[in-house]
């Protein structure tokens, strides 16, 4: 979730909640906001992959959530 702050600023800008996703690394548990990615399946709310500290080199394949925790698959 959003902090307050975050909150306020996205109010300031007239950003909507749903423009934005957290990432997460399951490594080091990491977070940072983001800007949704068009890219991203409808309803992401966390996006999680490692990071460069946790997986230098290799990209990992990035596993989306909704806001509930529930594992989003990409429609074919
Ligand atoms: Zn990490």
């Amino acid at each position: 979730m959003p902090t307050p702050i975050q909150q306020m600023i996205d109010a300031a800008c007239g950003v909507q909640p749903g423009d934005f996703v957290t990432l997460r690394c399951p490594g080091c548990k990491a977070e940072k906001r983001v800007r949704k990615d068009v890219t991203d399946p409808d309803g992401t709310a966390i996006v999680e992959f490692q990071c460069p500290d946790c997986n230098p080199g290799d990209f990992d394949i990035p596993t989306y959530f909704d806001e509930n925790g529930i594992e989003l698959l990409f429609e074919e």
